[in-house]
């Protein structure tokens, strides 16, 4: 999965946890408003309804009875407004009964016996004061339909009582239920949301900071190692099993260590190399020996040094020319290398001069090295090497060794050198070792 398909996804979990809660939240709130107004708010004002429906009975009642007794008719306009509120509450409950039969026909009923309460109190109302309150067959028969109106308006109060209950507890279950998706939302959906940032964060956050420690310990060495750039992202890319930007990016990091590596061995291997035998320069042949002998010294060791010169190379070159002369030369090298163990460092000394340093090695074994290069050379075939004063193509070979001949680097050179200019002078084409401490 890449870099960008990681952050979109994370972007719509995020998207979606942010949006699921709120939506939600709408869609219940929009149901909770409507329930709210069928079961609590209508039956709100129906037991209000209800409940005021007895209030007005009893007003009616004791106004009729005072102006029955009083005569005073301001009581009679009381009971009056009195009923005139329980016809209303009547005809509201009917309103909001209507579909439900059986509420209906609940007050419907209250409704004719209202009626027949109100006719018989009506005739109570008219007698002014005639009708014993306690005693007569139609006190008896009103005071009997009151309590039955009374009775059966407080049922149906109860009745809307229960309603109400039974609308807050359906209210109540609706939060509730807001309450426990949020929990679900918060425990399911958040924890998501940190894992995904997590693995997010783990697969791209770490593995830059690792890429980036690699290329810091390059800067730190001064661009000298590449080699630990170029190990680390191949570590770095075999452990990674995704092929993303940040994959991509440890190659081209382990392609660009790869090829500066490469470049510097180049570099380095040019700074020590002669461009035309391909052998040490002098310059690192003198670095060499310096260390060489420096090493010698402190380990007790022996260091020798072949010196080897073309016989006769003016002549060849003026022969031959140049040309012919840089392929002699460049042939000489390679019997030369071709006859060197791995430890020992061929150079070109200068001009047709070649320097073997031999760490290591004692004089007798450097001879036989010597004696064995000059063969090679006398037995390989030279272009024109018959036009040479001798016949033939050759070379003189000088051998010393350190400490038997000498007590530093540049005493080591001047006896070997020594030891050359012997072989030449005896006739060339030969080796001669320098003399114990000649110097
Ligand atoms: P000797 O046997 O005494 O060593 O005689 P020689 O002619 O080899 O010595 P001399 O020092 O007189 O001449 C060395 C010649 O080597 C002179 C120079 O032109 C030639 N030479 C030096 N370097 C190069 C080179 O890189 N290429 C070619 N073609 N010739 C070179
Ligand atoms: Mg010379
Ligand atoms: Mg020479």
């Amino acid at each position: 999965m890449t870099f960008r398909s990681k952050i979109i996804l994370l972007l719509l979990v995020a998207v979606i946890v942010a949006a699921i809660f709120p939506i939600f939240s709408l869609l219940q709130l929009n149901t909770f408003d409507k329930d709210f107004k069928i079961y609590v708010g209508e039956r709100v004002n129906e037991y209000v309804n209800t409940s005021e429906m007895n209030k007005s009975l009893i007003r009616y009642d004791s106004n009729l009875w005072k102006y029955v007794a009083s005569g005073n008719p301001n009581w009679l306009k009381d009971a009056q407004e009195a009923k005139r509120t329980l016809e209303r509450n009547i005809t509201e409950l009917l309103q909001v009964a209507e579909g439900n039969i059986e509420l209906t026909n609940t007050v419907q009923r209250i409704q004719a016996m209202q009626e027949e309460y109100f006719r018989k109190a009506e005739v109570i109302a008219q007698s002014k004061g005639t009708i014993d309150e306690k005693s007569s067959k139609l006190t008896k028969e009103y005071n009997e339909i009151l309590v039955k109106v009374f009775n059966e308006t407080n049922r149906l109060n109860e009745l809307k009582q229960n309603n109400l209950r039974k609308a807050s507890v359906s209210v109540r279950e609706q939060v509730n239920q807001l309450r426990e998706v949020s929990l679900v939302l918060a425990s399911i959906f958040l924890p998501i949301l940190i894992i995904v940032g997590l693995v997010i964060y783990s697969t791209t956050a770490t593995p830059i900071e690792k890429l980036t420690k690699i290329i810091k310990s390059v800067s730190e060495n001064d661009f000298k190692d590449m080699s630990a750039v170029v190990k680390g992202s191949e570590e770095f890319i075999e452990k990674r099993k995704s092929n993303d930007e940040i994959s991509r990016l440890a190659r081209a990091l382990r392609n660009f260590g790869q090829q500066i590596e490469d470049k510097t061995n180049e570099l380095e291997r040019l700074i020590i190399t002669d461009e035309k035998t391909k052998l040490f320069n002098f310059r690192h042949f003198k670095s060499e020996l310096q260390s060489e002998i420096a090493r010698a010294k402190r380990f007790g060791e022996f260091v020798s040094l072949i010196m080897i010169d073309a016989d006769k190379f003016k002549h060849y070159n003026d022969t031959n020319g140049h040309v012919l002369g840089d392929e002699a030369l460049i042939k000489m090298a390679k019997l030369i290398k071709s006859l060197c163990r791995e430890t020992d460092k061929p150079a070109r000394f200068g001009g047709e001069e070649f320097a073997i340093l031999l760490p290591k090695t004692g004089k007798d074994e450097a001879i036989v090295l010597a004696e064995r290069i000059r063969k090679a050379i006398e037995e390989a075939v030279f272009v024109n090497q018959e036009k040479q004063p001798d016949g033939n193509f050759t070379a003189s070979l000088g051998v010393a060794t350190y400490p038997e001949d000498c007590t530093d680097a540049e005493t080591l050179v001047n006896a070997a050198d020594k030891a050359l200019y012997k072989a030449k002078e005896k006739g060339r084409n030969r080796v001669e070792a320098s003399p114990p401490k000649m110097l």
